[in-house]
């Protein structure tokens, strides 16, 4: 590792631990050359999926609109913030382990559908009917935003 203060390419590493809850390692060096000290960090390469639309269009995947889409199919159902997060994440694992740089919009949808399956049958049925229509999770989630208002209405009158 080439020296901050002198750029010499001679360092030893003085100690190693682990930070950022275990997603990178800090390295504190020692130049022989200056006799200075500096810090490195070791952390895996920030992968840049992207997502292709229906239209062809790309966007950087974003795991907020699979939560949001998983939310909106919950509604009402005995499924817990951490369970649709947790979901999430499991597609996006999914995602990082299969694909290399981009993934279709509708192979998301897939994979959400199937996940949800195993979750909770009304949430399954209400993203999928809704997903197969519109193939993209942010038309699913734009769609879905009236109608649950609708149904917030609804709730509240009924009381
Ligand atoms: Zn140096």
């Amino acid at each position: 590792m080439i020296c901050p203060h002198c750029t010499s390419d001679n360092d030893r590493v003085l100690d190693s631990r682990g930070c950022e809850d275990g997603r990178a390692i800090r390295r504190r060096r020692y130049c022989n050359h200056c006799k200075k000290r500096f810090t490195t960090y070791e952390r895996v390469e920030q992968y840049a999926m992207q997502v292709v639309k229906k239209d062809g269009a790309r966007e950087p995947f974003a795991r907020e609109k699979i939560e949001h889409g998983v939310e909106r199919a919950c509604w009402k159902r005995a499924i817990s913030g951490d369970q649709i997060r947790e979901l999430a994440a499991q597609v996006e694992a999914d995602i990082q382990s299969d694909y290399e740089s981009e993934i279709p919009s509708t192979v998301i949808g897939r994979m959400v559908m199937q996940r949800l399956a195993d979750l909770d049958q009304v949430a399954y049925v209400r993203f999928a009917s809704v997903y197969r229509e519109f193939k993209d999770v942010e038309d699913f989630v734009a769609e879905l935003a009236p109608l649950r208002s609708q149904s917030d209405t609804a709730a509240v009158s009924d009381d």
